[in-house]
């Protein structure tokens, strides 16, 4: 942008802001190095459910007999930059509007992180500086407790909530950050060398964070795992960000293990948890991962928004500890569907002994309980995968720790450190979110060589998943 131009903030800036004003600025008046990471593809589904449940409200709306009075999508713009695009407004015939504002959520999120009311507060400042006067402001979210029974039922479906006095209550201090935001991005220089992120804990950090502090070493004091704020803010004042800088008995347990592989320079290994998780095997063994898909809208009868359904598994099985030749089976819905299918699909490879093992298992397990409980039939199968569940996460926490995992456990950052000849790297689908995303543009899609390469691409992803939990258990066994 140049530096003439006016800079427009709308409700997601006006949020974006108040998580973080160095990023917004970054974002506003550098977007071609504003790094965009996987939470850029989140964003983006979050953003496509929004529509979605729009679709609903207008539908619903419409079919009131005061129709004629609600509009969708009016643009309110001032003149000193702020934009508000309001889902619906309902004009009252006495010169008042109400606003509504639609979300994908199954409840009102008041929360620090994303504050609704936040959002509904900027939306009727926007409208006010540009003309109209609001009496009502609603937030319209789904009811948590709605399963779909055949076609949508919108009366049941989705909730209006008048918070009007809520609204009303931070109205001020909202007015107070909407200036200072304004402000803020009017300016065409920032301080780019730090950001306040400095003594956050990685878990807070954005995608820019890299940006802001080049200096930062790898790995570096925000590589310790769990962390608390107090210790970084002592860490950061004195300057020490180096892990050879940090003494052992200045950090808890769990952080010590990092930090001396880090000091080390190697893995560190703790032999007595490697044999007790060792010793819990038994043979055959099932590597399970499961993909779900959480709706805004449901998908299908028995569905409730946004509960989530498993839509593919993908399953190793090591049959002796010798063995070489790996049995594996694989399910992906090929529309949508309650996981019946799944369920029976799993029944017919996974038999009545052995262990199953899972990454980060609590995943896999929730998933069993929710289907044990929509099938009771099914009921003593699921519970049975529960109880012979062993998370090869565990491993990571205490047993083999290694400062190359970055302080981490998850398997995207322990595989290529393991098994470097297994990536993810290049995969058209290559997370969690990417299969979601996949998997929704698959049912949708008419048979032709784009829907195989995309199934292929799906199949592929699951799969590494779980072979990627043979290796890495064959990896341990050997240490
Ligand atoms: S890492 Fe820096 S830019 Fe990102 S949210 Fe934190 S303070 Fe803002």
């Amino acid at each position: 942008m140049t530096e003439t131009e006016k800079v427009q903030i709308s409700k997601t800036d006006f949020i974006h802001y108040l998580n973080c004003p160095k990023s917004l600025w970054l974002l506003k008046h550098k977007p071609d190095v504003y790094p965009h990471g996987e939470f850029s593809n989140y964003a983006k589904k979050i953003a496509a459910e929004g529509y979605e449940v729009e679709e609903h409200v207008q539908a619903l709306l419409s079919d009131q007999p005061k129709a004629h009075t609600y509009s969708f999508q009016s643009i309110f713009q001032t003149e000193r930059g702020l934009y508000a695009r309001a889902d619906v407004t309902r004009d009252n015939g006495d010169g008042t509007i109400n606003i509504y504002e639609v979300k994908s959520s199954t409840s009102v999120k008041r929360g620090a992180r994303h504050n609704q009311i936040k959002d509904a507060a900027f939306q009727k400042i926007a409208a006010e500086e540009a003309g109209a006067n609001v009496a009502s402001v609603f937030i319209v979210h789904l009811n948590r407790d709605y399963v779909r029974d055949g076609e949508i039922d919108r009366q049941e479906l989705l909730v209006f909530v008048d918070v009007t006095n809520e609204v009303a209550a931070v109205e001020p201090e909202t007015r107070a950050e909407i200036d200072r935001a304004l402000e803020i991005m009017d300016q065409t220089a920032i301080d780019e060398s730090s950001c306040t992120c400095l003594t956050l804990t990685k878990s807070n950090h954005c995608d820019a964070f890299d940006y802001f502090n080049p200096n930062i070493p790898k790995p570096s004091i925000y590589n310790l795992p769990r962390i608390s704020k107090a210790k970084l803010a002592g860490f950061v004042a004195g300057g020490r960000f180096e892990l050879d800088e940090i003494e052992l008995g200045e950090v808890t347990q769990k952080q010590a293990l990092v930090l001396q592989s880090a000091q080390s320079r190697k893995p560190l290994i703790d032999q007595t948890v490697l044999a007790g998780f060792y010793s819990k095997v038994t043979y055959p063994i099932y590597f399970l991962d499961y993909e779900t898909y959480s709706s805004a809208i449901p998908l299908v009868d028995r569905a409730r928004p946004q509960a989530p359904i498993p839509f593919q598994y993908s399953l190793h099985v090591k049959r002796t500890p010798g063995d070489t030749e790996l049995l594996h089976a694989e399910y992906l819905a090929k529309e949508a569907a309650m996981p019946l299918a799944l369920i029976e699909h799993m029944q017919n490879h996974i038999g009545a002994t052995g262990s199953v093992v899972s990454w980060h298992a609590a995943f896999e397990n929730t998933q069993n309980k929710n289907m044990a409980a929509l099938y009771p039939n099914k009921a003593d199968f699921l519970n049975s995968l529960i109880e012979r569940t062993l998370d090869l996460e565990d491993l990571f926490k205490d047993g083999y720790v290694d400062i190359a995992f970055g302080g981490s456990t998850s398997i995207k950052m322990v595989l290529p450190v393991l098994a470097p000849d297994l990536t993810y790297e290049g995969m058209d689908v290559a997370n969690g979110t990417d299969a979601m995303e996949a998997w929704i543009r698959f049912i949708t899609m008419s048979e032709s060589a784009d829907k195989d390469q995309l199934r292929e691409a799906m199949l592929e992803y699951c799969k590494l998943d779980t072979y990627a939990m043979v290796r890495i258990f064959e990896e341990m066994e050997r240490v």
